[in-house]
């Protein structure tokens, strides 16, 4: 006996498409000209699909460059990645953590005048040239040097001494919608503070700077949610293909009254007799309880009808409405798609109130998880 969810067991099954990721990674890279590098961002255990068996889909698909947020996915992911591959620290050093990064063969990207001063005083130390990012504030207040610590940086000669800056960066705040005004603004920006830098290579562009053209290209892009599939230029069709699938089974069908309740608070009340069936995943498997009422799924087979979520989503259950099915045999451990061919992982996070990025980073650890691949990766 096995207490480990088997494929059997499991209320839902998460299929995850590397091939897909490899697919994504190629199509943003053709999207940018031979000589730009295409990293990639591996942070949230690459958004949660996880960087064990993603990381090394990329590796093989010609990945050097690669993003995590914090020392400790830095520290995970050296285990993971190939010798040769460079990580950068999204956040930085935490303080007195520095000599945690290096010995971890991590580089850290420095985004205030703090994380500097520390970075120097480790390359002191050891009396070696560390390397280095350096995150601009172009515009989006959130990470980065602003232009008054540019500045003092550039009046002092030996600010910078002991790091050898091998990339600066900074991060679009608008770049998915591609007429924002701010598009330009931040790229001006980077270009002035830049300019007071020591040159070294540039990367503005995730997933949808991207798709903002070549301007914004610089010599490294690094997309995160284009590789797992998410519609990096929201409103127009997906470039990139979709490798995320999930199927929830069915615990129970029921036929019901007009007039009857179903679920907590008794939100939903069906106006004609109604056929409910009850999956078996919930808001603590990343199914948002905003999902009551407003999302979809669809049986396999009859992916042109959209078959509502009924009432709230429960923690580890919710309601179908398969009315519209019809006389459609669903027994128990009937198979619906939540997100899959025809239900776009955007749509079910549209339908949540929040982006693609939030659902994929919920997606939970009760589910069954499946990793296609045709070369046996
Ligand atoms: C998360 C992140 C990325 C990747 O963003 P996507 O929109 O997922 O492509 C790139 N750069 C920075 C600084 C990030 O925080």
């Amino acid at each position: 006996m096995t207490m480990v969810p088997t494929q059997e067991a499991a209320g839902g099954w998460l299929s995850i498409d590397l091939d897909a990721i490899a697919a994504n990674y190629r199509t943003l890279r053709e999207a940018v000209a031979p000589g730009v590098r295409t990293a990639a961002a591996v942070k949230a255990d690459c958004y949660g699909l996880g960087a064990a068996r993603v990381v090394p889909v990329l590796e093989a698909a010609g990945c050097r460059n690669f993003f995590v947020a914090t020392l400790e996915e830095g520290i995970a992911l050296r285990a993971i990645a190939g010798g040769e591959a460079a990580i950068f620290v999204l956040g930085g050093p935490p303080p007195g953590c520095d000599a945690a990064l290096h010995a971890a063969r991590l580089v850290p990207v420095l985004n205030s005048l703090e994380q500097i001063a520390a970075w120097r005083a480790l390359a002191r130390t050891y009396d070696t040239a560390l390397h280095a990012v350096l995150q601009l504030d172009s515009g989006m207040s959130r990470l980065g040097l602003g232009a008054r610590d540019v500045a003092i940086l550039a009046e002092d000669g030996d600010s910078l001494s002991g790091i050898r800056p091998v990339l600066v960066m900074s991060h679009l705040a608008c770049a998915d919608e591609p007429a924002h005004p701010a598009n330009r603004a931040q790229r001006d920006t980077f270009e002035r503070l830049r300019a007071q830098l020591p040159p070294t290579l540039a990367s503005l562009a995730a997933s949808s700077g991207t798709f903002l053209g070549p301007d914004w290209h610089y010599d490294l892009i690094r997309p995160g949610a284009a590789l797992y599939g998410l519609n990096p230029t929201p409103g127009q069709p997906n470039p990139m293909r979709p490798v995320v699938r999930l199927q929830l089974r069915s615990l129970q069908t029921r036929e019901i009254e007009a007039g009857t309740a179903v679920g907590y608070g008794a939100r939903f009340i069906a106006n004609r007799p109604s056929r409910i069936a009850t999956l078996a995943a919930g808001y603590a498997d990343g199914l948002f309880r905003a999902a009551g009422g407003r999302g979809y799924a669809v049986l396999p087979g009859q992916e042109d009808i959209r078959l509502p979520i009924v009432g709230r989503v429960s923690m580890d259950c919710l309601a179908l409405d398969i009315t519209a099915l019809g006389e459609t045999p669903v027994p128990p451990g009937t198979a619906f798609d939540l997100i899959g061919p025809s239900l776009p992982i955007d749509d079910l996070a549209a339908a949540c109130d929040t982006i693609g990025y939030e659902v994929l980073t919920a997606l939970g650890h009760r589910y069954h998880r499946h990793y296609r691949s045709g070369d046996g990766l």
